[in-house]
Formats: structure tokens, sequence, C-alpha cells
């Protein structure tokens, strides 16, 4: 059985205070057993976070990652640094990044590889545009993009990955995909995995669906069995909307 997985991916929002004020709401004495709890935020505010979090059962992320463990490349973070931290997960390829800060299929590969090489797991990023949503691309683009996040991985690693599927015109729009659409995308991407990996490894690897979920709707994307949970932006700012998000998935559970 799969272990449900939620993760906030914070973006650029949260000075460490605000950090800090956000963890310090969380029951650390018991954490909800059943979903595991991932909490992306900036580098910033990983340290202060990373003291507090330690000992429990949350989870920390990154939102990027190099590939490199070491260089002259000013202003990037190298895994080595992250697990250093406390780091346990990287979101690797964010449409946010491949958009806006010309990540390719192929960095995306080499930040999948340095992260596995370095015991981080990467979350890494799918989805196709408006465009090629309309376009009927759906599938080919997600394809494409699994298939070179993958390339060159033995599937003995492979199966520590987490995808997350995130159409990008369901991020931060307030309109997500149908439930039915987005097992329907995890289905097929659960496929290239076993086409790339074998079978066990796409039994193994964990897909999450992302993009305006929020507590009202995550219980319909988890009554998916193939749907192994949640990267969450906007509605995992908050604690309390944070908790309400880690009950959905487990009542869609139960
Ligand atoms: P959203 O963002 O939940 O605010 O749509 C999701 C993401 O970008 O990971």
């Amino acid at each position: 059985m799969r272990t449900p997985i939620l993760a906030g991916n914070w973006k650029m929002y949260k000075t460490i205070r605000e950090a800090v004020e956000f963890v310090k709401q969380l029951p650390t004495d018991n954490p909800a057993e059943g979903v595991e709890q991932v909490i992306c935020a900036p580098f910033t505010a990983l340290p202060a976070l990373s003291e507090r979090l330690r000992g429990s059962a949350y989870r920390l992320g990154a939102q990027n990652v190099h590939f490199a463990e070491e260089g002259a490349y000013t202003g990037e973070v190298s895994p080595v640094m992250l697990k250093e931290l406390g780091v346990s997960y990287v979101i690797v390829g964010h449409s946010e990044r491949r958009q806006y800060f010309n990540e390719t299929d192929e960095s995306v590969n080499q930040k999948v590889k340095a992260a596995l090489k370095h015991g981080l797991t990467p979350i890494v990023c799918v989805g196709e545009s408006l465009a090629e949503r309309d376009a009927g691309r759906t599938g080919e683009v997600v394809r494409r993009q699994t298939k070179a996040a993958l390339a060159g991985i033995p599937a003995e690693e492979a199966k520590q990955l987490v995808i997350a599927y995130e159409p990008i015109w369901a991020i931060g729009t307030g309109r997500s995909s149908s439930a039915e659409e987005a097992n329907q995308t995890i289905s097929q991407i659960r496929r290239v995995v076993a086409e790339c990996a074998g079978e066990a490894a796409a039994q193994a690897i964990r897909i999450q669906y992302g993009g305006s979920v929020k507590p009202e709707n995550i219980g319909s994307f988890l009554r998916f069995p193939d749907i192994d949970g949640a990267l969450v932006g906007g509605a995992s700012l908050k604690a309390d909307s944070y908790l309400q998000l880690v009950q959905g998935v487990l009542a869609a559970r139960r």
C-alpha cells in the first residue's frame, strides 16, 4: 500500500518569523498517522523549521535544488546543502520554474538524479498548459515529461520518486481539474512509469494531484486509489487549512 503524501508548496511566501508561527500551530506531539506530511518552504525558512520539526513526523521540503554538489553557480543551492539542513524532499520541475527560470526536461532529469544520489526524495512536477490541453495533447505532454524525468534512473531508485501531476491551467486559478480527469491522467503517468522502470516501480511510486486543491475538494481526488495525495500551494499557507487538508486525506482513505 502506498502511503498518501500531502505536501504544502509555500512558493515565495513566508518570512522566517511567519514560517515559525505556522509550525507553532501544528500538533507536534501526535501528527496524523496514515498520511505523510511535508512542508516545502523557501530556503531562508528551512533552518528554523528544521530545528523546530526535528524529531517530529513532519517532513521538510525545498522547492528547488541544483544538480551539482558544489561549484561556481552563483545563487544556487546544492543537494548536499539541503541534506545537511535536514531536508527530506525537494520539488523539481515545478511549472513556475519551467516557465520563469528556463528549467527543461533535461535539467529536471539532472536534478532528479542529484537529489536521489544525496538521499533527497524528488517531487517531480509534470502537467500540460491550457493550450496543450485544448489541443488534446495532455497525454503526450505528461508522457514526454515523465519519460525525461526518469531517463537513466534505475528501477530501484525510481520507486522512491514522487510525481505531482499539476495541470498548469489549474495552478492558483481556483479552477481545478475534475477528479475523474486527474485520475485518468495519473493512471497514464503510472503506465509510463511501468514502461520506463517496470511494473514494481509503477506500483510503488506515489503520484499526487496538484492545482487549486482545497480542504473542500481534496476528498474528491483522494477517493481515487491511484491519486496518492496532493501538492498544495495557496491552501497550504494557513495552518488551519493545512490541517484540514490532512484530515481530508485521512477521511477519504478511511
Ligand atoms: P495551488 O498551487 O494549490 O495554489 O493551485 C499548487 C502548486 O503550484 O503546487
